[in-house]
């Protein structure tokens, strides 16, 4: 039996009843050894999450050397999920004493918002019966900060094997002075995907509150169709512009471990969810297209020039420029005597943009330099696409038929990425546009 890591997310264990529904699921499927879990997410939307009232408290040990004040509301959080669990016999108030006094003493940001996690994977282990394993003695991190492999997975596998079942704390591991390290918010998916990677699970497992990826945003278009599978790379382009489910470093590990991912609804479990495939394993399905996101505010800086295909050096000169003002590109489509760069509008502010296109004239001597701003990028995505023809041909009637203007276009290298820079404000209707010629006239015919 190929075994199964599951990592539950903030709003899977925000209470004690959300609690008991992942309690539940883990004892469903005998596969289902190891539980990397999050903090307690919100229960409500004006509710905070155990990790911004633990920040809060750092900031309150920082100043005044007391988090007390601060702390008061964690307590609450996991006084009640141990009470509303039942679990009278488990003495949560000596392990909450000791980890304020340790806040306190230790000041240290990364510390203080890892126990949002350490306090809740403690509590659903002794609910399980399973056992509490510290991601402090198995993830770790080297001297520059980065997630040390070599070190981390040996100590996984040998820990992990001895015990049945355990339940592990995520977002955190320890660095190379043997302090606390958190990864960036959101980080407790990185956390599964290692360990995933670290036991050779045959899935990982990522329980959220949505029951997996959609096709567009439903906010643009009504009830969009659910992705039922998808490649690691399709995800990528989609998760690059926008479509969040995971968090877009926790694909590596499993991705380079072969491990299929599946996001699945815990307050709907019985719904399939979206299964995330490694390339080799990923069969084509009847959908050309498998997903389409987008995101505005991009700026074109368009620089044109005789003969530039023949200019050695030219595209070299222009990325130098960027290089030295720190600025990074997204795409860069190129012509024979054309070279736009496409930016994030928010890395132009005060006089960046003056200021590149003054080196990159200086630089290489456009004939003509043209700037467009508020530009929204739409990516339609697919492996379906490279194999039929005629795909671009429908995506471009379809703008044509809304009445929107390409300012530019892009075919990613990965071919299965098309890739249109419109104007912001032609954004919704570009993407309801795409979406209802591949999705809804599929249905239709
Ligand atoms: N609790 C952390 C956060 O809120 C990490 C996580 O949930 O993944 O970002």
């Amino acid at each position: 039996m190929k075994l199964i890591v599951c990592k539950f997310g903030g709003s899977s264990l925000a209470d004690g009843n959300n609690i008991l529904r992942v309690e539940k699921i883990l004892r469903a499927d005998p596969a289902r050894r190891f539980a990397v879990v999050s903090a307690p997410g919100k229960r409500f939307s004006a509710d905070v999450k155990v990790t911004d009232l633990l920040y809060g408290c750092f900031r309150a040990a920082q100043e005044t050397g007391d988090c007390s004040a601060a702390f008061a509301d964690v307590r609450k959080r996991f006084i009640s999920i141990v009470s509303e669990l039942g679990m009278e016999s488990f003495d949560i108030q000596s392990i909450l004493d000791e980890t304020e006094r340790e806040i306190d003493l230790q000041k240290s940001a990364d510390f203080t918002a890892s126990r949002g996690e350490y306090l809740n994977a403690r509590i659903i282990a002794a609910k399980l019966g399973w056992q509490f394993i510290d991601a402090k003695d198995i993830i770790f991190f080297d001297e520059n900060g980065l997630f040390d492999e070599a070190k981390s997975y040996p100590l996984i596998e040998a820990k992990l094997r001895e015990c049945g079942n355990a339940v592990i704390p995520g977002f955190y591991g320890t660095d190379a002075n043997g302090k606390i390290r958190t990864f960036s918010r959101g980080g407790s998916d990185i956390s599964g995907s290692i360990i995933a990677r670290g036991v050779n699970a045959g899935l990982y497992e990522n329980w959220t509150d949505v029951s997996g990826f959609l096709a567009c945003d439903p906010r643009l278009v009504e009830c969009p169709e659910k992705i039922e599978v998808i490649s690691f790379k399709e995800l990528r382009e989609l998760s690059y512009m926008g479509a969040n489910v995971l968090h877009a470093d926790s694909i590596f590990p499993v991705r380079r471990g072969d491990i299929p991912i599946k996001i699945k609804n815990t307050f709907q479990p019985e719904d399939a969810g979206t299964l995330i495939l490694p390339s080799k394993k990923y069969k084509k399905h009847g959908n050309i297209v498998t997903g389409i996101a987008g995101k505005k505010d991009f700026t074109v800086i368009f620089l044109e020039k005789s003969m530039m295909n023949s200019e050695i050096g030219f595209a070299r000169k222009v990325l130098s420029v960027l290089e030295q003002n720190a600025v990074s590109f997204e795409h860069m489509p190129s012509g024979i005597d054309t070279l736009s760069l496409v930016i994030e509008s928010k890395n132009l502010s005060d006089g960046m943009l003056d200021r590149l296109i003054e080196q990159i004239r200086d630089a290489v001597h456009p004939d003509y330099v043209r700037v467009l701003d508020q530009i929204a990028l739409v990516a339609t995505v697919g492996h379906g696409m490279t194999a039929s023809v005629g795909t671009s041909a429908r995506l471009f009637r379809a703008l044509s038929d809304a009445g929107i203007n390409i300012r530019m276009i892009d075919q990613g290298s990965s071919e299965i990425n098309i890739i249109v820079g419109i104007d912001n404000a032609d954004y919704e209707r570009c993407l309801r546009a795409i979406y209802y010629e591949f999705f809804k006239k599929k249905k239709a015919s």
